[in-house]
């Protein structure tokens, strides 16, 4: 048999696009191309957008409410996530889990949590820039589909691979950014809280306190207006 008669045998190019999508970081996802986050989900099991997908477990895409008013944004899975492909399972998903808690927000009722990154770098490194953008499409679709109101984006690395806002979150924590119509609101990473246990005035502990408040008078305040 010729090669190009071989080849032509694998040519997917009469695959429909969303087919290709997992395999190929250059096929763009159009906004609505998932009807869900399940479709979504089964797409980023089998996704080669980037090189993360050769050594995961699971994808990990979300957890919580699909209707949340509020959207937690981390950074990427660690070892637990990998292992259970739920996002913030660790001690840290606990700590967060316990500061949303000091103001009665809840992943059963107001929250749902999601990755900058559905799959675990290794080492647990930071994802690198190309990593993050070749996701970035399954994230923006998760916010389409959930559509919340607040979003609250945990550490350096959520801010830039949502918004491309480079500045440190030591810088812009605590402060109410605009993105697409959306408040956000960069808060530190539950795992840097672990790492400064301190709760003195003016450390990181009670900056995050600061800033929880804030959400939940925001979330207070959207409730409000769309009862009256
Ligand atoms: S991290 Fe995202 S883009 Fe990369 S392989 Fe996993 S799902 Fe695909």
């Amino acid at each position: 048999m010729h090669h190009e008669t071989q080849l032509s045998l694998f040519d997917h190019s009469s695959l429909n696009q969303q087919d290709q999508i997992p395999a190929n970081s250059k096929i763009p996802i159009t906004p609505g191309t998932y009807e869900n986050i399940e479709a979504l989900a089964k797409h980023c099991n089998i996704c080669n957008r980037c090189p993360l997908g050769q050594t995961r477990t699971h994808a990990v895409v979300g957890r919580g409410n699909l209707r949340a008013e509020i959207m937690v944004i981390g950074e990427a899975p660690g070892k637990n996530e990998d292992e259970t492909g739920l996002p913030f399972v660790g001690r840290s998903g606990q700590l967060l889990e316990k500061i949303l808690a000091s103001v009665e927000l809840s992943t059963e009722t107001d929250i749902y949590i999601a990755n900058i990154c559905k799959c675990r770098p290794p080492e647990n490194r930071v994802p690198t820039s190309e990593e993050a953008a070749a996701c970035k499409p399954y994230l923006l679709e998760q916010i389409r589909l959930v559509d919340p109101k607040i979003i609250l984006l945990t550490g350096a690395t959520s801010v830039k691979g949502l918004t491309g806002d480079k500045r440190p979150i030591t810088k812009i924590r605590g402060e109410w950014l605009e993105w697409e119509g959306r408040l956000c609101m960069p808060i530190f990473h539950p795992s840097y809280l672990l790492r400064n246990p301190s709760k003195e005035k003016g450390s990181p502990k009670w900056l995050m306190w600061q800033d929880i408040q804030k959400v939940r008078d925001k979330f207070d305040q959207l409730k409000n207006k769309n009862q009256n």
